[in-house]
């Protein structure tokens, strides 16, 4: 079976879904591995590295008329999806659940398609295989490195002859699994580090990195179906952000991280708490995204500077901008979720799998993930229906 490797599509990516040292670990199993040309350039991994690996550099025509099985980051573009042919199976990032019309597409082209974000990341067998664990981890040191250089001032407490400097007051909003690490990356820098999650059970993880965990009194269970958080009601939400802007306006630095799966960011920082920060404050929202973010005016991609002097990034894709490390990681990741479906040499799709039943959302002509589904096929709601989250 031919295992190909291709050049990331989506502009300014840079990272690659396979780096040279995973190569032997895919040949070992039976597997042919074919790398498109410049496919790592990106991650600063050489077609030569590949080469010496074990793997065929090749052509952009020849790969995708040979390969088997195309491993990818995010999702292709129109042009490499045209050129994708029945009986290949994609593995990648493909966020079926916010882009379902590529599901159908796939489908409608009897394409396999396997998203590494549908995977039952409690699962302890799959720990290996989490590339939103590991690409979250990357963002969220990332994070941490991006407001230090932004900020005017030190991170850390430093005494020198020419005066004594306080160490920043950094405040991280979500301590998932990207708040954790940007708050031990930022403890590590010497600021003075707190945590705000919706979630109560985050608490002990916040003070495990010795950060001091902010509880609100406004608020309370913030959490809902497997580990993740629920969406707030409009009366819960206004009183989570009147609360919150007090503790805001006290921090020098805000990294905001929140997601609730399907559904927009929730707005964490107002413009009101924004005003209320001392000019040199500086936030990243990580949430930043084009329906907007966790912080009233960011705009993904871009650094704006607000008239009182605060300023707000809005960070995109951060692992892109590691991409060696954030490449190592999702290698490992992809490697060890395709070998887990290959046997004798071949891929066996096996939907009553708890791992592939998350991750396999097209296969012989259908959307066979039921939530990506239903997405496409709402059903008519009944007399008795209400919206809530996850219908
Ligand atoms: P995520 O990216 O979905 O969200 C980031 C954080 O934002 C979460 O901690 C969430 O609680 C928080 N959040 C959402 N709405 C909020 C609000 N209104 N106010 C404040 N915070 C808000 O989360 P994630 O990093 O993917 O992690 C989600 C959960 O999955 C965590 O409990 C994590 O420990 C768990 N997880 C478990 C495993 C495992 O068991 N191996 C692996 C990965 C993640």
């Amino acid at each position: 079976m031919k295992v190909a490797v291709v050049k990331e599509s989506a502009p300014g990516e840079r990272r690659v879904a396979l780096v040279p040292e995973t190569v032997p670990k895919l040949t070992q199993a039976g597997l042919e591995v074919l790398v498109e040309q410049g496919a790592g350039d990106g991650a600063w991994f050489p077609d030569s590295a590949y080469s010496e690996a074990g793997a065929s550099i090749v052509k952009t025509d020849d790969l995708y008329a040979e390969a088997d099985v195309i491993l990818t980051v995010t999702r292709p573009d129109e042009t490499q999806v045209g050129r994708l042919r029945a009986g290949q199976t994609l593995f990648g990032t493909l966020s079926p659940l916010t882009d379902p019309a590529l599901a159908a597409t796939l489908a409608g082209k009897r394409v396999t398609a396997v998203s590494l974000d549908g995977l039952p990341r409690t699962l302890s067998r799959a720990q290996s295989m989490d590339a939103l664990t590991s690409q979250a981890n990357v963002a969220g040191y990332k994070a941490a490195l991006i407001a230090a250089t932004a900020y005017g001032r030190f991170f850390p407490l430093l005494i020198t002859a020419a005066g004594t400097a306080r160490p920043a007051k950094l405040l991280v909003l979500g301590t998932g699994v990207a708040g954790l690490q940007a708050i031990g990356t930022a403890r590590r820098l010497g600021a003075q580090v707190s945590g705000y999650d919706v979630r109560p059970a985050s608490k002990g993880e916040v003070q495990s990195l010795g950060a001091t965990f902010i509880e609100l009194t406004s608020v309370s269970n913030g959490a809902g179906e497997g580990g993740y958080a629920r969406e707030l009601t409009d009366e819960e939400r206004q009183a989570q952000q009147a609360e919150l802007s007090a503790h805001i306006a006290r921090h020098d630095v805000v990294i905001t991280t929140a997601q609730v799966p399907g559904r927009r960011p929730p707005l964490l920082v107002t413009s009101g708490a924004v005003k209320a920060m001392a000019a040199g404050s500086v936030i990243v929202d990580m949430g930043a995204s084009p329906l907007g973010g966790n912080v009233a005016g960011s705009v993904p991609g871009e650094t704006v500077v607000t008239e009182n002097g605060v300023t707000i990034i809005g960070a995109q894709n951060l692992p892109s901008s590691v991409p060696t490390a954030a490449s190592n990681a999702y290698s490992r990741n992809i490697s060890a979720l395709l070998l887990t479906m290959v046997a004798d040499g071949a891929l066996t799709i096996d939907l009553t799998d708890e791992i592939q039943a998350g991750v396999v959302v097209a296969h012989d002509g259908q959307v066979v993930h039921p939530a990506v589904a239903k997405l496409l096929n709402p059903q008519p709601k009944g007399a008795g229906d209400v919206d809530r989250p996850g219908n």
